[in-house]
């Protein structure tokens, strides 16, 4: 195995080549759906470093379900060097991109792709391409120093993370058992070994309508609505008194509790039959989906059980998306290795947690060793004028080169 500092030289040598590769990607504006604007940079960077691609459209997986064009979307599972047979490590990012919304608001186009003021801009700069070529560029540093991994690397570069995750449901085909798992996600980073999960939800309650003039001869849907979520809101704080973990320790709550949206009513002038929201409850690492809903359906019934009309008209709750929490020990081989990478680069090491769903769930809760790691911050992600730092893409290159030289999964 090469020493640290010829790893972070290699990396700094390779610096300018990653930076125009991730320039390029962000200007393939592969918006979920259309991530065959992109896929095909990265296979044609793969083959060319030589490494085994596997091409994989996720139509034939029976996996797509309702994904539009599905005919046209491959994930890419890249193996470095070749497939060996060996325990397989994974680093995974997705390719697609949210749409850049109002593109007034961008100072300029969103896939410009433009470097300045050291920073790459574009929808896609910070989630995740950055995350993607600090992975591939990882890669290629120790593939440039003739490394010898004991390990298999597959990466996957899958479609459709920001709409439904069949992208990774359906590279796991490819790469079914893994020893460990990097999801190269914006994490600022920190090295994220642990995140909560979260269950969407939309809950209804009817009433009966009223002349406004005359409200007490109605029943208000609305008002019901607003107990309701009182009452989540008080079974959201227990549930948060009673999940602590040091990582979590600066937030209110490590499983929050939120409404997106809400909607009562017609019509001004009558009291609203009808009233609906919907939202999120945070959801604990080794807490069963099932669980969640259970308390939330109790809390439902004890409320009802107070209100003559909730009594007879109870709320009604439909059960969305939902993505597992999931939990590495700190101490684990995969997170120590990373760990003592990010301080031989940075002089010092940042763990944190995570409160948003990434795909990292779907590995963690299979308990699959799983970090999340990658440059940029998060809530640069979805906004306008998305940019990544290319000091913070650099590093996070040395720091995972660094960490795979120590792993032995
Ligand atoms: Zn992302």
């Amino acid at each position: 195995m090469p020493e640290g500092p010829a790893v972070l030289a290699r990396v700094d040598a390779l610096a300018a080549d990653l930076l125009e590769l991730l320039a390029a990607t962000v200007r393939d504006p592969s918006e979920s759906g259309w991530e065959d604007r992109a896929t095909g940079r990265y296979a044609d960077w793969i083959t060319a470093r030589g490494w085994e691609l596997v091409r994989q459209p996720i139509r034939p997986t029976g996996l797509a379900g309702d994904e539009p064009r599905a005919a046209h979307r491959e994930n890419l599972v890249a193996w470095y060097p070749r497939r060996r047979g060996l325990p397989t490590v994974v680093l995974n990012g997705h390719v697609d991109v949210v749409p850049p919304g109002d593109e007034h608001a961008w100072t300029r186009p969103p896939f410009s792709g433009v470097r300045e003021g050291g920073r790459v801009h574009g929808r896609g700069s910070v989630d995740m391409k950055g995350g993607i070529a600090a992975g591939l560029y990882a890669l290629a540093a120790l593939q440039d120093l003739g490394v010898e991994l004991p390990f298999d690397v597959a990466v996957q570069i899958v479609v459709a993370e920001e709409t439904t995750g069949v992208g990774t449901r359906a590279a796991a085909l490819e790469v079914p058992d893994p020893a460990a798992a990097v999801v190269l996600e914006p994490t600022g980073g920190a090295i994220v070994p642990v995140s909560t999960g979260l269950r969407f939800f939309t809950v209804e309650v009817t009433g009966r309508s009223a002349h406004t003039s005359a409200p007490w001869r109605g029943v208000d849907a609305f008002e019901r609505l607003i107990r309701v979520r009182a009452a989540l809101a008080d079974l959201a704080r227990e549930r948060g008194e009673g999940y602590r973990h040091p990582l979590f320790a600066e937030l209110p709550t490590a499983i929050p509790f939120a409404i997106g949206t809400a909607r009562a009513g017609t019509w001004r002038a009558a009291v609203p039959d009808h009233a609906t929201m919907s939202g999120r409850i945070g959801v604990a690492p080794g807490e069963s989906l099932d669980d969640v809903r259970h308390q939330v359906e109790r809390a439902l019934d004890d409320l009802a059980a107070t209100d003559d009309w909730l009594r007879e008209h109870p709320p009604t709750m439909h059960w969305e998306h939902a993505l597992p929490g999931w939990e590495t020990p700190t101490d684990h081989e995969l997170i120590t290795a990373l760990r003592t990478a990010q301080r031989d680069r940075t002089g010092s090491e940042l763990l944190a947690g995570f409160t948003a769903g990434s795909d990292a769930a779907f590995f963690g809760a299979q308990g699959i060793p799983t970090a999340v790691f990658g440059p940029g911050e998060v809530a640069m992600a979805h906004s306008p004028d998305e940019s990544v730092e290319e000091a913070a893409v650099i590093e996070a290159t040395a720091v995972l080169a660094l960490a795979l030289t120590r792993l032995t999964p």
